[in-house]
C-alpha cells in the first residue's frame, strides 16, 4: 500500500504546488473529507474552501476556489478555478475584495447575487487563511 501522497494543485494560472504529504483534508461540495495514502479512487467537486495538508507533524493550508479533486491510491490532484498557498495570500487584496463584495450585496440593485456571494466567500476564507500566520503549525 502507498505510504505517501503526492498532492498536486493546479489552476488555470499555473501549478500552485506539488509535494509529498501524509494526509489531505479538502472541502468537498458535500462536506469535508480526508485522504490518507491508499484511499479508494474518487472524483468529486470542491466548493470554495481550503486544503489542510499534514506532513511530518506540521500542517499547512491552501486556499481553493472551487474545482475538482481526483484521488488515487497515492495521488491527490486538485483542479481549482484559482488557488494559493496560505503564505502567498495578499491579505490587503482579499480585504478589498471583501469590502467590494459586501458593498454590492448591501446595495442589492441589479447584482448577480450568487457572483457577489462567491466573491465574498473567497475573500473571507483568504483572510482567515492569511491570518493563520506561521502557516506551518506543529500538530
Ligand atoms: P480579486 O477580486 O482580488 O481579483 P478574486 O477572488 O476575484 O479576487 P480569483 O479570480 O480567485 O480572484 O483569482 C485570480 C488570480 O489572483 C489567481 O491567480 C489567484 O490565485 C490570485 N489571487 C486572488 N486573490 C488573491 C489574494 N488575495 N492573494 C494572492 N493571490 C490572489
Amino acid at each position: 500500500m502507498a505510504e505517501k501522497l503526492t498532492l498536486e494543485v493546479v489552476s488555470p494560472y499555473g501549478l500552485v504546488l506539488k509535494e509529498e504529504v501524509d494526509e489531505v483534508v479538502a472541502t468537498g461540495s458535500e462536506g469535508e473529507f480526508g485522504v490518507l495514502p491508499g484511499h479508494v479512487p474518487l472524483v468529486t467537486t470542491l466548493k470554495i474552501g481550503m486544503l489542510v495538508c499534514k506532513k511530518g507533524g506540521t500542517v499547512s493550508y491552501v486556499f481553493v476556489n472551487s474545482g475538482y479533486a481526483e484521488v488515487n491510491e497515492d495521488r491527490v490532484l486538485i483542479l481549482a478555478d484559482s488557488a494559493e498557498r496560505a503564505e502567498d495570500i495578499d491579505v490587503e487584496r482579499a480585504k478589498n475584495a471583501m469590502k467590494r463584495a459586501e458593498e454590492r450585496l448591501r446595495k442589492q440593485e441589479e447584482i448577480d447575487f450568487a457572483r457577489a456571494q462567491a466573491a465574498l466567500d473567497r475573500a473571507i476564507i483568504r483572510v482567515q487563511l492569511a491570518e493563520k500566520k506561521g502557516h506551518q503549525k506543529s500538530l
